[in-house]
């Protein structure tokens, strides 16, 4: 069985549910700024806490945005940012010593290879390098505890319709030299990591030029910058799916892998996408450039919706949908693991899943504005992603099995279903994304 279901590390205080949840997935994405930020904790936890493979995003695109995206509110360069310059050097730390981002003109022939070399050693060996000292003479008699990445990723660059065709080329250029060095890194696989604009990807003959280019590679990775899936035209779905079946068509036995997505790609690891990678809170969308936090609404992953539904809808719904006791709420709704916990008085008592905090807390707006929110209590923020993990292991697994009408007779079921209490904007995705993945 295929083993190619990765969660992303987000943050330290996440590490006691990827322990605690690490039945629900097969490996971890860890991004290069993380690691650059907390390496004894990430080094910790992979050594000691969890025994999966792994690999390093090593995020090189953060170098080429606005400043601002990088910089603290004070003006200064965020000190994970900095601690990953220092690792890859020239010519990054021109960011530092100039104070500007990073253009495809400050690398030299020079420069190039000295940086993809640092941007490999770092995946490769961050993590290893970080473990205490303890532990490393505990290795250094068990070599099999050493952890390293399963693959690494060239240095790569964010692509946009306005400015792909210098970017593309320099990232062309760090991919083959990255391929001349596999040697020093025990030749293991180096990936090509495309990250482009939504509007890019409708672009078929930029696509196939892409996927021409970084067909070098041992595998691929891609990031669509702030595709939502629940929220894309049909044009859009097939597309993803195009680039699949090109890069498939043309590279049968190497690995694609999508790096932010929700159940249309895991619709996908049945034509062709070999893994995928999510979020324990919001993994499955990504803008390139954060627009920052957001707030913290208590959500509930509806299995058949294949969505988060704010609490305050999934109480309505519940009365909507008259599940009254707790056998309809198990046949109607979940009977995860963390669902039969949880619901298990004789009446339906959703308020366990979304309980907020009594005391509001006050968020003050840069516009002066002033707003009360209520924060979801830990616990039921924690229930909702037990559940989230526990039916994400569910669906992939159900996927793997079930022939493909099956799986599309389920979309068209929970559309029939559901529409009555929503509007077609909110579900019609349900629909395309079985069209999508029907046509040949
Ligand atoms: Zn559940």
């Amino acid at each position: 069985m295929h083993k190619n279901h990765f969660v992303r590390y987000g943050t330290a205080a996440e590490q006691k549910y990827m322990r605690e949840y690490q039945h629900t997935y097969d490996g971890i994405a860890i991004n290069g700024t993380i690691l650059a930020h907390i390496p004894k904790a990430i080094s910790a936890f992979m050594h000691k806490d969890v025994n999966k493979k792994f690999f390093v995003d090593p995020m090189t695109h953060s170098f080429q945005h606005e400043l601002d995206k990088i910089t603290s509110a004070k003006g200064e360069i965020k000190s994970s940012i900095k601690k990953l310059i220092e690792a890859y050097g020239e010519p990054i730390n021109i960011i530092s010593n100039k104070n500007r981002p990073i253009k495809n003109t400050d690398f030299t022939t020079k420069n190039k290879k000295s940086f993809v070399q640092n941007v490999l050693l770092f995946q490769d060996q961050h993590i290893m390098r970080n473990i205490d000292e303890e532990y490393r003479e505990y290795i250094e008699y068990n070599p099999t505890l050493r952890r390293e990445p399963s693959f690494l990723i060239a240095p790569y660059f964010y692509l946009k319709q306005s400015s792909i065709d210098s970017w593309l080329d320099l990232n062309t250029e760090l991919l083959e030299i990255a391929l001349t060095l596999k040697k020093k890194f025990n030749n293991k696989d180096v990936y090509a990591q495309v990250v482009i604009d939504k509007r890019l990807l409708l672009n078929a003959s930029k696509i196939d030029d892409l996927i021409n280019k970084y067909s070098i590679a041992d595998g691929l990775l891609y990031w669509i910058d702030g595709l939502d899936e629940t929220d894309s035209s049909k044009d859009e779905l097939k597309s993803i799916r195009n680039l699949i079946n090109k890069y498939k068509k043309k590279n049968p036995t190497k690995r694609i892998i999508s790096l932010y997505g929700g159940y249309f790609s895991e619709l996908l690891l049945n034509d062709g996408l070999y893994g995928i990678v999510h979020g324990l809170e919001y993994g499955e969308t990504r803008d390139v450039v954060p627009v920052g936090g957001g707030i913290p609404l208590s959500k509930y992953y509806l299995p058949e919706l294949r969505k988060r539904i704010p609490a305050a809808r999934m109480l309505s719904l519940l009365k909507s949908l008259k599940i009254d006791t707790i056998e309809k709420f198990h046949d109607e709704i979940c009977n995860c693991k963390v669902c039969k916990k949880v619901v298990n008085s004789k009446v339906v008592d959703f308020n366990d899943f979304i309980r907020s905090k009594p005391e509001p807390k006050t968020i003050r707006y840069s516009s002066g504005r002033v707003r009360q929110i209520y924060y979801p209590e830990r616990e039921s923020k924690e229930l909702c992603l037990f559940h989230y993990l526990e039916i994400k292991n569910a669906e992939i697994k159900r996927i793997k099995k079930e022939k493909k009408e099956t799986l599309i007779k389920d979309l068209n079921n929970s559309y029939k279903k559901y529409i009555k209490f929503f509007s077609e904007d909110e579900i019609n995705y349900l629909n395309l994304w079985a069209e999508v993945v029907e046509c040949e």
